[in-house]
């Protein structure tokens, strides 16, 4: 039990480092995701995501902290890493996990169009793909969904006073 505890202090702890590169991500205008490669109690990197600001399509956080993290192993394996992302991983970034082959995947909140994880296609766990992840989902849920709520709410408001008519 202890030990349970221990581990749920642990995904705590390294969901609140991806929840700070959600915010810092924010602020450069990208949707607030973060993420964090760990391999046992040592952060390997982390990461927001940087679409925008790198005009990359791929550049979401969990492939700018899994690219970090391998060059920092030296290793396009990571199979002692656990990855955190605030949000459910997408299916560029959930076929990624597979290909890096990491042990574990801890994310905060779904996402209900295009999360790939749990809420379509299962891809961490299909027994088409030649690995597997263990997946636990809903650490820290309402403050990974909070701040993309409040990233959806501040564009639809800007979006709002373009879209006046001049008067
Ligand atoms: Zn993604």
């Amino acid at each position: 039990m202890l030990t349970e505890d221990a581990g749920i202090r642990a995904d705590e702890r390294w969901m609140r480092r991806a929840l700070r590169a959600a915010r810092d991500a924010m602020l450069l205008d990208e949707v607030p995701i973060g993420c964090c490669v760990v391999v046992g109690d040592e952060l390997l990197s982390v990461a927001g995501n940087r679409t925008r600001t790198l005009c990359d399509p791929t550049a979401h956080a969990e492939i700018v902290a899994l690219r970090e993290a391998s060059w920092i192993a030296g290793n396009y394996r990571l199979t002692d890493a656990v990855v955190y992302s605030t949000i459910e991983p997408c299916a560029m970034c959930a076929g990624a996990l597979v290909q890096a082959r990491v042990k574990r995947l801890v994310y905060g909140a779904r996402d209900e169009r295009a999360g790939a994880v749990d809420t379509q296609f299962g891809i961490c766990a299909s027994s088409s793909l030649n690995h597997q992840i263990h997946v636990t989902s809903g650490v820290l849920e309402s403050e990974c969904r909070a701040i993309m709520q409040e990233f959806f709410r501040a564009r639809r408001k800007a979006d709002a006073v373009c879209q006046m008519p001049d008067v």
